[in-house]
C-alpha cells in the first residue's frame, strides 16, 4: 500500500471526512485491522482564506507548494489537496513536488462519465463556479458540459460555505436553499450535480432532493484509495452516484472500486 499525503485544513471540517472515508475504503477493500498509510499537513485556514479573498493566488500557491514539499519529505507518495477551490494552485504544487497530485476534478469526472452523464451542474465556492481552473478542466479534459447557478445563488452558496459549513454549522434553511439549487440545475437539464466543495456533503442533500449528486469528498477519497492499493490513476469507476432515492448506493459508503 502506498502512502497518501493529505494537504488539508481547508476547512478541517471536510479534512476530517477525508480521513474517515479513506480509512473506511481501505477497510472495505482489505478487511480486518487494515487502515490507510497517511501523512498529513493541516494548515491554518484563516490566512489562506484571506489570500483567496484578496485574489493573491500566487502567494497561496507558494504557501501550499511549501506545505506539499513538507508532505513529500515526510514520505507521501502522492498528494491529495483536500479542497476543490485550492486546485486553483494545483500547478504550483505539481511544479514543486515530484510525486503525483491526485486531482479532485479528474476523480469526479471519472465517476460522472462512468455514470453515463455528460451535462452536469456544479456547486462550490464562487471561485470554483466562476473561474476556469475547475470548469475548464471538466470541459476540456473530460468533455463535460457544466452548468452553474445564477449570480444570486452563487453568492448565497459561497456565503453558506464560508459562513456556516467551514465553521461546522449546518442550518436547515441553508440545506433547503442548496437543495433548491440542485433541483433548479436539474430543471435546466443537468443529469447530475457536482458537490464541488468538500463541505457540501455535510448538508446531506439526499434527504431533500432526488437528483443524482457527485460528492467530491467521497470520490476524491475513493480515487486516492484506488491509487494507493492498485496504482490506478483512472479514478473511481462503476458503482455509485450519490442519490437521495436510496436505490442507488451512497458514494460515501460504497467500496473503493
Ligand atoms: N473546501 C472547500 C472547497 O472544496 C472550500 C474551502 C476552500 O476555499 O478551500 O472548495
Amino acid at each position: 500500500m502506498k502512502t497518501l499525503g493529505l494537504l488539508g485544513g481547508m476547512s478541517w471540517e471536510s479534512t476530517a471526512l477525508y480521513y474517515r472515508r479513506i480509512n473506511e475504503a481501505v477497510r472495505a477493500r482489505l478487511g480486518g485491522l487494515h487502515s490507510a498509510r497517511i501523512v498529513m499537513v493541516s494548515v491554518d485556514f484563516a490566512p489562506i482564506e484571506a489570500l483567496q479573498a484578496a485574489g493573491d493566488w500566487d502567494e497561496a500557491g507558494r504557501v501550499l507548494a511549501g506545505e506539499a514539499r513538507r508532505l513529500e519529505a515526510a514520505g507521501a507518495e502522492a498528494t491529495l489537496l483536500c479542497t476543490n477551490t485550492m486546485h486553483r494552485v494545483a500547478g504550483a504544487i505539481e511544479t514543486a513536488t515530484q510525486v503525483p497530485l491526485l486531482h479532485i476534478a479528474d476523480a469526479t469526472a471519472a465517476r460522472i462519465r462512468a455514470a453515463g452523464a455528460r451535462r452536469v451542474g456544479l456547486l462550490g465556492t464562487r471561485f470554483t463556479m466562476e473561474q476556469d481552473f475547475y470548469r475548464g478542466r471538466l470541459q476540456d479534459r473530460h468533455d463535460l458540459e457544466v452548468l452553474v447557478p445564477d449570480a444570486h445563488d452563487r453568492a448565497l452558496l459561497h456565503d453558506i460555505i464560508f459562513g456556516e459549513l467551514c465553521l461546522g454549522q449546518v442550518r436547515d434553511a441553508s440545506r433547503r436553499e442548496v437543495a433548491r439549487m440542485v433541483d433548479d440545475l436539474a430543471a435546466r437539464g443537468a443529469e447530475g450535480v457536482i458537490e464541488g466543495c468538500t463541505e457540501i456533503t455535510m448538508l446531506e442533500l439526499g434527504q431533500l432532493s432526488d437528483v443524482p449528486r457527485f460528492d467530491t469528498t467521497a470520490l476524491h477519497a475513493e480515487a486516492a484509495v484506488a491509487w494507493a492499493l492498485d496504482g490506478s490513476l483512472e479514478g473511481p469507476v462503476g458503482g455509485a452516484v450519490d442519490s437521495a432515492a436510496g436505490g442507488a448506493e451512497d458514494a460515501g459508503s460504497a467500496p473503493a472500486r
